[in-house]
């Protein structure tokens, strides 16, 4: 059975209660997990707070050496990591030996960082005068983490805190607490002044369980002073509000419905590749996947010939067999809403070049699989074209104009990505300007820079992870005058 990390020591949860991990491709039971209260929650708080005491206390570099540390650290366990994301996530190990990848160069980042949280001497007009800006850690954070980057999504939200001398509480998704966990154990492990301390016991705690228990409690509870959210863009409108009472510092990761637009002069063998990418890595289940793809008239067909070419020699399977190219979805219910969003764009005219299907086949059945998809003809209104699609489903637009296409692309409520394919600059800058969106990117699609600001507009969400811009949102900023008298 697997234990919640509190305090430094592996607990279950106060009340006993615990629920099983299921593996998607299977549906066989991975490992049980303690299912967390609002009293587990309250002990978290209380090793996070004795913990601040000294955390906020140790020299940024002694920070960033603990940082550099967790990584070897993780690196030391990371085949068991890999697997047991598989297992319980439901992704190939491919996938999840990247997503630790991504992990590990994120915390790297934010070791480097630590010692370059800087405020500012400010000159006043006041003769004897002057200022001070000064930032200080905020306390004890709490981050909120989804099922498809488990690993990635939670070190988004521990190396800024931990690198801004905070201490922080994760919960990871109920369905995927397992790699969290056995991370955790590892970061907790990781020295600095020269091995002689440890990571404070507290420093980093994970409650797991659900999120209307745990979730909930670490929203309204007014000793966790920051909720680092990603998610849905209907449960980060609950975060906001509850949060909200408590004036919490509060960043929101969200959906997105990022448009990828090809023009006619575009590299297409390279944009093929990378909107198979794009859409289907990690089952189609990424907040950044691309999820509407606009090409151009002139190249559509051959683009399109090209994508199912790829789509139908793709090996779906048990992420823990070395030949499957792509996993289930991770849950039932979500490759229900992909079946209902294919269905219903299908029942007002649009076509399926290839898939539209539940996978089947040996070894398929037990799990939540489904055929990569492509469809054509679709109509703007449809569901699949205004609401986020989260699995490896792709509505296809034609478009003759530059200015129709970013139009198109702007009519979606979220905002998260965008992306041009192009080799005229004039075109690629229009679309920089005016894609309404927190990133874009011009013959490229999102590779997880941890330099980069990352982050929503509209309805995609609020804050910034990732870059220097990340340790913003940790930080509390205090002016001083200091007058010599
Ligand atoms: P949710 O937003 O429900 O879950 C994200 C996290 O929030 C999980 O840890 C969840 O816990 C927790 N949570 C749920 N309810 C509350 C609450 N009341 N208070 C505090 N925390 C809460 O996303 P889903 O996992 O249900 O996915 C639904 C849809 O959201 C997807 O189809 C997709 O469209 C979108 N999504 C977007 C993601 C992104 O990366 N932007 C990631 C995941 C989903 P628990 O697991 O226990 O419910």
């Amino acid at each position: 059975m697997a234990r919640m990390l509190i305090g430094g020591e592996a607990v279950a949860s106060e009340s006993e209660n615990t629920y099983e991990v299921r593996n998607p491709a299977t549906g066989a039971v991975v490992d049980t997990a303690p299912a967390g209260t609002a009293a587990d929650v309250e002990r978290a708080v209380k090793a996070a707070e004795t913990a601040f005491g000294e955390w906020a206390d140790t020299t940024p570099e002694d920070r960033g050496r603990a940082l550099m540390n967790a990584c070897d650290l993780i690196k030391e366990a990371s085949g068991e990591i890999a697997q047991l994301l598989t297992q319980e996530q439901g992704k190939t190990l491919f996938e999840a030996n990247l997503e630790i990848h991504h992990l590990l160069h994120g915390l790297e980042f934010y070791a480097g960082l630590a010692s370059k949280v800087r405020g500012a001497q400010v000159p006043l007009p006041q003769k004897g005068a002057y200022g001070m800006v000064l930032r200080q850690p905020i306390g004890v954070c709490g981050g909120i983490v989804p099922w498809n980057f488990p690993l990635t999504l939670m070190g988004t939200k521990l190396g800024p805190a931990l690198a801004a001398g905070n201490t922080i509480i994760i919960k990871p998704a109920s369905t995927t607490p397992l790699a969290t966990l056995r991370a955790v154990e590892q970061i907790q492990k990781a020295t600095y002044a020269d091995g002689k301390k440890t990571l404070p016991a507290g420093a980093v705690n994970v409650v797991t369980g659900s999120g209307s228990v745990v979730g909930e409690e670490l929203l309204k509870h007014p000793r966790v002073r920051r909720i680092a959210f990603t998610g849905s863009t209907e449960v980060g409108r609950h975060v906001m509000e509850v949060a909200g009472r408590e004036i919490k510092r509060v960043t929101l990761e969200l959906g997105g419905s990022d448009p990828m637009i090809v023009m006619d002069d575009a590299n297409v063998d390279t944009a093929v590749k990378m909107a198979d990418v794009g859409r289907f890595f990690n089952c189609g289940q990424m907040c950044l996947g691309v999820k509407r793809l606009f090409l151009h008239e002139s190249i559509a067909n051959s683009f399109i010939d090209g994508l199912a070419d790829i789509l139908r020699k793709k090996t779906l399977g048990n992420g823990m067999q070395k030949e499957s190219r792509m996993g289930p979805l991770h849950m039932e219910y979500q490759r229900a809403e992909v079946e209902e969003q294919v269905e219903e764009a299908r029942s007002r005219g649009a076509k399926v070049v290839v898939g539209g299907a539940r996978a089947t086949g040996e070894g398929l059945d037990k799990g939540y699989f489904y055929e990569p998809t492509l469809l054509t003809d679709v109509p703007m209104d449809a569901r699949v074209s205004r609401e986020e699609v989260f699995g490896p489903a792709l509505p296809i637009y034609r478009f003759t104009d530059l200015d129709e296409a970013i139009e198109l692309a702007n009519s979606s409520e979220y905002g998260l990505g965008a992306s041009i394919w192009t080799r005229n600059l004039l075109a690629a800058n229009k679309a920089i300007e005016r894609l309404q969106a927190g990133n874009v990117w011009v013959n490229s699609l999102h590779y997880g820079y941890d330099e980069l600001p990352f982050g929503g507009v509209k309805a995609s969400g609020l804050g910034r992870e990732h870059g220097p811009e990340a340790l913003d949102y940790y930080v509390e900023t205090k002016g001083v005058v200091v007058v010599n008298v």
